[in-house]
């Protein structure tokens, strides 16, 4: 297992930069995410830190040792993409022992291996089966198995379950996060959907246009966004964004409060946040359900648990505490201090 630092990383492709002068501290043993819109640059990371593409500056450590230069076989990294890239005409026990064969490892401690992976896996009953023979779920089970066969120092996973089911997808979040803490392996995992990054990890890295935008633990994430791009991306339905004029506040402030903060309650003057409008759509949503309200020719969208007495058409005051009230910089988009 190995720590990996990430050193004011610039990547460009014919001068056209893609990665701009990232920093970034994974530590041993750490699930991290790196979590962003298409085209943020979140692949092209990871396959920087695999060393499968070459960094046009900054370092890439790894145990805070030099790696910048040093070829793929070399970082012992293990990668895992959603296409599973099995090869298919080798069985699911060839699969995995691949690269330790690669290696040159003796037969007794590969069959060893393979056993150990396959039970951890509950592969071991298809260990003689061809990939074509497997379901989306075993594929993805049997890559991982060769990912983690030969001990890596970390595991990086390219959105490693967009291929599959969504209900098998929430089964393998699970899987993938017990197997990383049996196994002590640091994880990078480069996901675009902020659930699966909240549900996984210790810290999310939320990237967009090539740039860090915050490195933190889900919660601080969701909670504490360092910024309108941060607090738009995470959490669904999104948050909302009224402007601060619209308020009686300032056009500087762009205020933000996520629809579960959000819902119908009475008119006292008590300083908790409010808003008055009229209820144009109640979508139920099985837990609670959805409110869109029309305030001053925008769309608000709100939560309430049971819709009995709501009537469409109605005007509706919204309520939230004060505390879950966010604030932004109308032009640079950064979180101000909650008032
Ligand atoms: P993500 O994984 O977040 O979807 P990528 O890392 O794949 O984003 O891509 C980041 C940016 O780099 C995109 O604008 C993409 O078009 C560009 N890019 C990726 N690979 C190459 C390449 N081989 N040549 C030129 N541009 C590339």
């Amino acid at each position: 297992m190995a720590s990996i630092q990430i050193e004011s990383v610039v990547k460009t492709y014919n001068d056209t930069p893609v990665l701009h002068g990232l920093d970034l501290e994974i530590g041993d043993g750490e699930f991290v995410s790196f979590l962003g819109p298409s085209g943020c640059g979140k692949s092209t990371l990871l396959y920087c830190i695999a060393g499968l593409e070459a960094i046009s500056g900054g370092r890439i450590c790894f145990d805070r040792q030099d790696f910048s230069a040093r070829a793929p076989r070399d970082r012992n990294v293990a990668l895992v993409f959603q296409d599973y890239a099995l090869y298919p005409h080798m069985s699911v026990r060839d699969n995995i022992a691949f690269p330790l064969r690669q290696q040159g490892v003796d037969e007794a401690t590969i069959a060893a291996q393979v056993k150990w992976a396959g039970d951890m896996l509950g592969v071991t009953a298809l260990l003689d089966r061809a990939p074509a023979d497997l379901s989306g779920g075993q594929r993805q089970r049997v890559a991982v198995g060769r990912a983690v066969v030969r001990n890596p120092a970390a595991l990086l996973m390219d959105e490693p379950l967009s291929n599959l089911d969504a209900s098998l997808r929430v089964h393998m979040r699970t899987e993938i996060r017990r197997l990383q803490r049996e196994l002590g392996v640091t994880v990078i995992f480069v996901t675009h959907d902020q659930e699966e990054a909240m549900v996984m990890s210790d810290r999310i890295a939320v990237m967009d246009g090539g740039r860090l935008q915050q490195f933190a633990d889900p919660m601080t994430v969701y909670r504490a966004p360092a910024n309108r791009f941060v607090a738009g991306f995470i959490g669904s339905p999104r948050m909302n964004f009224l402007p601060g004029d619209g308020l009686g506040g300032s056009a500087a402030v762009t205020v933000g409060v996520r629809p579960h903060d959000l819902g119908p309650g009475d008119t006292a003057d008590d300083g908790r946040f409010r808003l008055d409008g009229r209820l144009v759509l109640i979508e139920p949503a099985g837990p609670v359900h959805f409110l869109d309200v029309e305030v001053g020719g925008q769309i608000v969208k709100a939560t309430v648990a049971e819709p009995d007495g709501l009537a469409l058409g109605e005007t509706l005051t919204l309520r939230a505490p004060a505390q879950r009230v966010y604030r932004f910089d109308a032009a640079s988009g950064a979180a101000l201090p909650n008032l």
